[in-house]
């Protein structure tokens, strides 16, 4: 058990200075070098006059600085908040405006100004970097004190900043370090996902603190299918960290196996519905693999249930469970119609609650859906997941969908509310909503917007489609763009005169 994340980070660059800690294709930094470089930051940012325990915006890619410059900031006791590059600047001027952050560090050079929030910019922070210093860790992030905020959906359009405290972490490393996983000693993992998605934190925090290494593959690459393949055999890891989503890219692959892979043993998988064709078809390419499906929100650090997924589960199994809650929280399944609701009975279909020590103290500068997403049960902090499971008499969970418009599409968390938001600002666009359409794994494929537009000159839809990506291409999340434009004169209504979404999932996913 550890219980201090940035010391036991600091040690290994005592015990094993030279160990490689980041290798993004085949440029690589040591244990000696993270802590180097994070102490300059660290006393760089104690000498600055910065507003007090405001956190500091993180803007970058896939690299060893970003990892460096997360450690400095905890070092300095602050927050972190990661913006991956991809981001439109929109996101950029959002975020900076909800968490009013003490300085904006670009890793990577910013797209767009932030108006009076001090910045590091690339070349200050290099320099900084290079500068040795001599620095005596005694007020880093600990206890309670948030040690990220990671940003996700929002349904007005703004993103909610989700503060995940030092002890947070600490509860879910620790349960990923324990024999429920059993992990090699020293993961050598992947770390796939931005940093900006909660997902990173499972591969980038149990790696540093067993002294691993993170094999970064960056978005260029991961984005391109030749580049890709080309450098998934490459991979000396053993430990796998992905949404299945990716996974299933990845076995398009017909080299992606154990005997191109040899090393590889630990499979792990969050943040959506792990199929069973996935399941199955992995275990098939690396047969003496351990695959696990996990689940949790960002709300709870990444993930709270786990469950392995071996040939006896694939054969009891046609949706495959989501597992049983880590052994220091509560996951209970309550009446969803209730506040906080009342628990059903064991099989039962309702809302899963999760209570204990690594749920968020709640949404950074958002009392109101705070207050509404959390509460607090038998003395722990708890969230209202949204999600619909069903608990058996064992404790196995199972996942049967949500209570409200959230979806997760090539495991991106995405409120449809937002998405409306967006398409409501277009100006081509009078009225508009988006929709889901799931195949029959219960996977959402794409994303439909049904479009009432403005009176316009265009010659085609098609023409029209294109202007309006273009414009929300500005606004939004690229994943966020529905796929598909469906043009009418009118949308459905319900009794009460709102938009009647629910009717038109249903014409876009006949039973
Ligand atoms: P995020 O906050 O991005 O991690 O998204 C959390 C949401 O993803 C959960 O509330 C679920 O709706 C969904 N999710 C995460 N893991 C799984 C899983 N293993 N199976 C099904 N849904 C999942």
């Amino acid at each position: 058990m550890i219980k201090n994340m940035i010391a036991t980070i600091d040690d290994f660059a005592r015990t094993q200075p030279e160990k490689v800690v980041y290798d993004v294709q085949g440029v690589t930094h040591t244990y000696a070098d993270l802590k180097r470089y994070s102490d300059a930051l660290a006393a760089h940012l104690d000498t600055l006059d910065l507003a007090a325990d405001a956190p500091i915006i993180v803007f970058g890619g896939q690299t060893f600085e970003m990892i460096a410059t997360f450690l400095g900031i905890v070092k300095s006791g602050r927050a972190y908040i990661p913006i991956d590059t991809h981001s439109p600047n929109e996101r950029l001027t959002m975020i900076n405006e909800i968490a009013q952050p003490a300085a904006v560090i670009a890793v990577a050079e910013l797209p767009t100004g932030v108006g009076t929030t001090p910045v590091i910019t690339p070349d200050q922070l290099a320099e900084i970097f290079a500068t040795p210093v001599d620095y005596q860790v005694d007020h880093a992030v600990s206890g309670d004190d948030n040690y990220y905020i990671i940003f996700t959906s929002g349904t007005t359009g703004k993103p909610k900043g989700v503060q995940i405290s030092h002890d947070n972490l600490l509860s879910y490393v620790n349960w990923m370090l324990s024999d429920d996983f059993g992990l090699p000693e020293q993961p050598n993992a992947l770390s796939q996902p931005p940093y900006s998605f909660d997902l990173s934190v499972m591969d980038v925090y149990p790696t540093l603190a067993a002294g691993g290494t993170l094999y970064a593959l960056p978005k260029a690459v991961t984005d391109d299918f030749k580049q890709l393949f080309a450098a998934l055999p490459t991979l000396p890891i053993n430990v796998w960290v992905s949404t299945p989503s990716f996974m299933d890219i990845c076995l398009l692959e017909p080299k992606f196996n154990a005997e191109n892979l040899p090393s590889l043993t630990h499979f792990l998988f969050c943040g959506e519905e792990l199929t069973h064709k996935t399941a199955a078809t992995l275990k098939q390419r690396f047969p003496a693999a351990r695959i696990f499906n996990t689940y949790g929100p960002t709300e709870t650090c990444v993930a709270v249930t786990q469950i392995e997924i071996t040939d006896e589960a694939l054969a009891k199994f046609d949706r495959l469970p989501i597992g049983y809650a880590k052994a220091d929280t509560q996951m209970i399944v309550v009446d969803e119609t209730g506040e906080p609701g009342e628990p059903v009975p064991t099989g039962t279909e309702g809302e899963l609650i999760i209570a204990g020590p690594s749920v968020s103290k709640g949404y950074l500068n958002n009392p109101e859906k705070t207050a509404k997403a959390f509460f607090e049960l038998d003395g722990q902090r708890a969230y209202h997941s949204g999600d619909i499971g069903t608990m058996d008499a064992d404790g196995l969970f199972r996942y049967r969908g949500r209570v409200d418009f959230q979806i997760k599409m090539h495991g991106y968390r995405i409120e449809l509310e937002e998405v409306d938001h967006f398409l409501g600002q277009q100006q081509h666009i009078k009225q508009a909503v988006a929709v889901p359409k799931y195949n029959k794994e219960h996977k959402v494929t794409q994303m439909i917007a049904y479009v009432v537009p403005k009176p316009n000159e265009f010659e085609t839809d098609f023409a029209l489609t294109t202007a309006i990506k273009k414009d929300l291409q500005g606004m939004m999340m690229e994943y966020m763009i529905p796929q598909r434009f469906v043009y009418q004169e009118s949308l459905p209504l319900t009794p009460n005169g709102k938009i009647d979404v629910k009717s038109i999932m249903k014409e876009v996913n006949p039973e």
